[in-house]
């Protein structure tokens, strides 16, 4: 790119000056622009309490919603932990911190603890932020607006091109950012990374407000910013890949083993548990069942490089699965909470098959409608639990309660409960599964008798699709 490109960039960005562009969508400018440079170059890594002090200062006395991100060393490092963190507000420019000289943030967090903050796919960030000290009350998710707007690619990079026509330089989002220093070209694109995400949530609350969703959009943002920590996920080994091939209780033992004790191992050196034994590798041993660290080491990703006194420990793992009773080895298939899945129904229960069939394309139907991805409009994992277990008898009431309970937001609820209601009666009526396929269009008819609210003008998926909430 030659230099002259270069400065129009940076001079229509400044022109710019944190508004929006005019439309939403894609511009109408022509050309995306490359942006290659940040506004004010690229400042300091803060790595000390002093220079953290005064940028904090700095943050709390800047105005309007804060953009964050952070940077972690997934696949290098054990852990999800932040080791850059990036933060941008008008009137205090940007800052790069560095949470491994500064591990509590606490103090940053409290002071934009009234400010909005503007991040990318924030649940990806969130865990890692809350270690370090900072959780948003209020927030708004780029990545989840351009989901809701409708927009068909929801990466950074494609929303600012397609809504703010910049094109944000690509390829070091999955470098080591553990490593130290961090080298300047890395905190150039961290610094991009915040550097028009105060604009893209501009334009796309413009877009939201003009389509109608805003305040699904604000249901949404405060559902992620008031949800609990994620609970630790239980028996992690299972999510070994590869882990369709192990039937067998023992092997099953083998891999809880293996894998217990490989994360051991990384936990304890830092690294991706990946970096110490692969899954391909756990598996192997598991199917294989080894008698010796001599029949250890002849199987793929043993042996080669590794020593023999880590193929003994990795041997003394198997054995310890090989020497369980059978009442300590682990039973196969997690414990299920809730239905089975979806695709064991027709056999287990037909009716609830053809019930999850027909409340399936009502939903898509009314995502048609609404213009945005059926996940986003209700979780499917909603969708299924309702139709394993329908409430009796099914009415607006029953299923408003029935969605609430399962966590759907109030804007959801309302969107998809007509539709629902619909689906889930034409099944109690006794109709044939071939309604699956039926179009949505029937959503708010009547033909529940009984259930005023189903039949109420105005309720039909035509209607719900465009109505205002809350008008
Ligand atoms: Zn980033």
């Amino acid at each position: 790119m030659t230099d002259a490109q270069e400065t129009a960039a940076a001079s229509s960005l400044r022109t710019t000056g944190g508004a929006p562009p005019e439309d939403d969508g894609p511009t109408a400018a022509g050309a995306p622009t490359p942006l290659l440079e940040p506004r004010e170059g690229i400042p300091p890594v803060i790595a000390d309490d002093a220079a953290l002090a005064e940028m904090i200062a700095a943050f709390a006395a800047g105005s309007g919603p804060v953009a964050v991100d952070a940077e972690r060393a997934s696949g290098y490092r054990y852990g999800q932990r932040a080791y850059l963190v990036q933060l941008r507000r008008e009137g205090a420019g940007t800052a790069l911190i560095d949470p491994v000289a500064c591990p509590d943030l606490s103090a940053l967090g409290e002071a934009l603890s009234s400010v909005e903050w503007v991040l990318h796919a924030a649940t990806q960030d969130l865990p890692c932020l809350r270690e370090i000290g900072m959780v948003p009350t209020r927030l708004f998710d780029t990545e989840l607006a351009g989901r809701l707007a409708g927009f068909p690619r929801v990466g950074l990079g494609a929303m600012v091109e397609g809504v703010l026509g910049f094109v944000l330089e690509k390829g070091h989002s999955a470098v080591d950012w553990s490593t130290r220093p961090l080298p300047e070209p890395w905190l150039r694109y961290a610094a991009l990374d915040v550097e028009l995400l105060v604009d893209l949530r501009d334009a796309l609350e413009k877009d939201l407000d003009r389509q109608g969703k805003l305040e699904w959009a604000r249901q949404e943002f405060d559902a992620i910013a008031s949800a609990p920590p994620p609970e630790p996920r239980k028996d992690p080994w299972r999510r070994t890949s590869g882990m369709h091939k192990v039937r067998r209780r023992r092997q099953l033992g083998v891999v809880r083993e293996l894998w217990e004790t490989r994360d051991r191992i990384a936990q304890r050196r830092d690294v991706s548990p990946g970096k110490v034994l692969s899954d391909a590798a756990i598996v192997e041993a598991a199917l294989a069942l080894p008698v010796n660290a001599h029949a250890l080491a002849a199987l793929n990703g043993f042996g080669n490089r590794m020593s023999r006194r880590q193929l003994e420990q990795w041997q003394a793992a198997v054995d310890r699965a090989r020497a369980m009773s059978e009442s300590q080895l682990p039973q196969p298939g997690q414990s299920v909470v809730g239905p089975p899945p979806p695709r064991a129904w027709a056999d287990k229960d037909p009716e609830a098959a053809a019930r999850l069939s027909a409340a399936r394309s009502a939903v898509s139907a009314v995502a048609e409608e609404v213009n945005m991805p059926q996940e986003n409009l209700i979780a499917p994992d909603t969708v299924r639990r309702v139709c394993w277990e329908p409430p009796q008898p099914v009415d607006t009431a029953s299923i408003t309660s029935a969605l609430t309970a399962l966590g759907a937001r109030p804007w959801q609820v309302e969107q998809v409960t007509p539709a629902l209601v619909a689906a889930l009666s034409a099944k109690a009526a006794g109709t044939t599964g071939a309604t699956g396929t039926q179009p949505a269009e029937t959503a708010g008819t009547p033909q529940t008798a009984g259930t005023p609210e189903a039949g109420t003008p105005g309720v039909g998926a035509q209607e719900t699709g465009v109505r205002q909430p809350g008008a």
